[in-house]
């Protein structure tokens, strides 16, 4: 009965998305998780087809030829993209859809899904940020730098979402964002139509 609706959680790299994201996960079997395609290698422990599709730049460029991403970008080096037809697919089943993805891509989705919220998650302070960026010891330091950098420009475009979340602890982010989701859904549109079916 519910209709899906599309979660866009951006913020910078390191800020800890993938770990607030999979405490959402873990409390709503409703949400499903926009897998993305990428470019770069994979991290120790992650698992192609669940983190990320991990795709040689070739395969990358045929997705696209194919037509196959809501949205796709570069970022720092790779190129990251979400595969249009899992996101449909759950919208369609009346799921809700987080998609994990940085600025360009959340541009992308606003400009031709309008109706997707976006949420910004920040850090509670740049130097917290690059604390946390250096301990996940996933990236070498010029990596971290650039990405640092990268998170800072973003910043920029924060202030036009729709929601700005501080990831100060994880049960405070994930609380904000429930209860956003939460919100989101008690639209008179979505309640009115549901009352009309
Ligand atoms: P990481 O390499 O740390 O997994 O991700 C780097 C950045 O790419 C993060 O900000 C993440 O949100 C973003 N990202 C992940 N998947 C996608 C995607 O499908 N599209 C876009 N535009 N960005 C993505």
């Amino acid at each position: 009965m519910r209709q899906g609706k599309t979660f866009i959680i951006c913020g910078p790299s390191g800020v800890g998305k993938g770990t607030v994201v999979a405490r959402l996960l873990a409390s709503n079997p409703n949400l499903y998780f926009s897998v993305s395609a990428t470019t770069r290698q994979p991290r120790n422990g992650e698992v192609d087809g669940v983190h990320y599709h991990f795709l040689s730049r070739e395969q990358f460029q045929s997705w696209i030829a194919e037509d196959a991403f809501l949205e796709h970008a570069e970022f720092v080096g790779n190129y990251y993209g979400t595969p249009k037809k899992y996101v449909d697919a759950a919208m369609a089943q009346g799921r809700d859809v987080i998609l994990d993805i940085e600025i360009q891509g959340a541009e992308q989705v606003h400009r031709q899904r309008p109706e997707a919220v976006r949420i910004y998650v920040a850090p509670p302070s740049w130097a917290e940020l690059e604390r946390r960026l250096i301990g996940r010891g996933t990236e070498d330091m010029e990596k971290v730098r650039s990405r640092l950098e990268r998170g800072k420009q973003e910043f920029a475009a924060a202030s036009s979402f729709d929601y700005f979340v501080i990831n100060d602890t994880v049960d405070h982010a994930v609380t904000e964002i429930t209860a956003i989701m939460t919100a989101e859904h008690c639209k008179p549109d979505e309640r009115i139509a549901m009352i009309d079916k």
